[in-house]
């Protein structure tokens, strides 16, 4: 589709590690343009669960648009209304205005990468339940090895693996020196909806700890989801128990519903678990490898631009590879060259959010409190809403020839 140069097209047989958005994303486009991408996803199936993610401003939706996936991420969105900030016994203290945080459209993370593998299985190749292990380049093309599958050879590999990418550990070096952790933590994970909630949340807050709910999928299910303080932790990544141990701790005697939750916590099924943190890389990519979305430049949760930002970059670097006729190393230097100011200014629009997202003092979690009511009332709203609307405008996208 949209290809007049697939005869002169090179390096088509693309390995992408990563089925979270990046990953099928990118696929989508790969295959648009001509080239034939694997993905290979370490989950054992698609992984559900996370939040909320929200698209704001031209450039995403035109992204979604251009994907032909729009309707169905409308059909899908949450449709939140405001949150509340409750006290002790569960009554409403004020309110966070959904126009100020829901962008445009706001999708679980989980139906947005089923929406993905929707629109890619027909024409993309994926290998669940397998990692690369090692990557050594030629000057023919890439020969992987992976825990499971046997070795296989490839033109290009694509790490869209996420902050702790095992592409970037192999090719670029250990994740202490790209990965900046910004001294939280946050769990979430799919709950019962027993506090009867129509399209909102509560959360409730303690100094250097935030815990929330909020209804899912037309109020039929929740969210439970927890943010604290915490320098980094040293823990298994695999190790779930572990790290519901580690919540249950932290949360230990925290007050409101947080008891209720933590007890739900041991049966969840999709409970996801992270530091907060960003990625910052002086390059993306290295001979035939090249990074996307939170593996490259996670601009962290609070950017609130993180899969916008995954999307984008998938489409760029489509774009940018094919507009080279595959040639990798100018079209990954025209991927960074188009993303990298864009990538920056995500990146900053995080400054600061964590310290008044989990206030770390009463004094702090008073005074945010007694913002949001007054917020609806104050100029500085919409002038929130629009610098953070510039922030994820502040790129402009070529059709590649669409
Ligand atoms: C389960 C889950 C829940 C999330 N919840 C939230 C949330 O609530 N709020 C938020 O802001 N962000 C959340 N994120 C991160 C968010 O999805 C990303 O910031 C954003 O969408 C960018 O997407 P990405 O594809 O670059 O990374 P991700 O969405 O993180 O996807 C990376 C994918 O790579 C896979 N992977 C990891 N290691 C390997 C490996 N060695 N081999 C093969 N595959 C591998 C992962 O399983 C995952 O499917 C979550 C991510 C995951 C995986």
């Amino acid at each position: 589709m949209g290809m007049n140069n697939a005869s002169r097209l090179k390096n088509k047989h693309i390995l992408i590690s990563g089925a979270g958005v990046a990953g099928p994303a990118l696929a989508y486009w790969l295959h648009r343009r001509g080239f034939t991408p694997t993905i290979v996803e370490r989950a054992p199936a698609l992984r559900d669960g996370g939040y909320a993610v929200d698209f704001r401003g031209e450039a995403h939706l035109t992204v979604l648009d251009r994907m032909g996936i729009t309707a169905d991420v409308r059909r899908e969105q949450t449709n939140m209304g405001a949150m509340s900030y409750v006290n002790e016994a569960g009554r409403k203290i004020s309110s966070m205005p959904a126009d100020l945080f829901s962008g445009d459209v706001e999708i679980l993370r989980g139906d947005l990468g089923r929406i993905l593998h929707r629109v890619t299985e027909e024409h993309v190749e994926y290998v669940f339940d397998d990692s690369i292990v090692s990557v050594t380049e030629d000057d023919r093309g890439v020969q992987v090895t992976f825990e499971r599958s046997a070795p296989r050879r490839f033109d290009l590999v694509v790490g869209a693996d996420g902050l702790h990418s095992a592409v970037r550990g192999a090719v670029f070096g250990p994740e202490s020196r790209f990965v900046k952790e910004m001294g939280l933590y946050c769990a979430i994970f799919t709950t019962a909806n027993h506090l009867g909630l129509d399209h909102t949340g509560h959360l409730y807050n303690t100094p250097g700890k935030v815990v929330g709910v909020y209804s899912a999928r037309n109020n039929t299910e929740a969210k439970a989801m927890f943010h604290f303080g915490s320098p980094p932790l040293d823990y298994d990544r695999r190790d779930v128990g572990q790290q519901k141990k580690i919540l249950a701790e932290a949360f230990a005697g925290n007050g409101w519903e947080t008891p209720r939750l933590l007890k739900a916590m041991w049966d969840a099924q999709d409970f996801y678990f992270d530091s907060i943190s960003q990625v910052r890389m002086d390059g993306w990519s290295r001979g035939r490898t090249v990074l996307l979305g939170d593996a490259a430049y996670c601009a962290s949760p609070l950017s609130g631009m993180g899969t916008g930002l995954a999307m984008v970059g998938a489409y760029v670097l489509a774009g940018e590879l094919a507009a080279a006729d595959g040639d990798h190393l100018v079209g990954f230097a025209r991927y960074e060259e188009a993303m990298r100011d864009y990538v920056a200014g995500c990146q900053k629009s995080a400054d600061g959010v964590g310290k008044w997202m989990v206030p770390d003092s009463r004094f702090l979690a008073w005074f945010m409190t007694q913002n949001y009511k007054l917020l609806p009332y104050l100029p500085w709203k919409g002038m929130i809403a629009k610098s953070v609307r510039r922030t994820a405008d502040a790129i402009t996208l070529k059709d590649y020839g669409l």
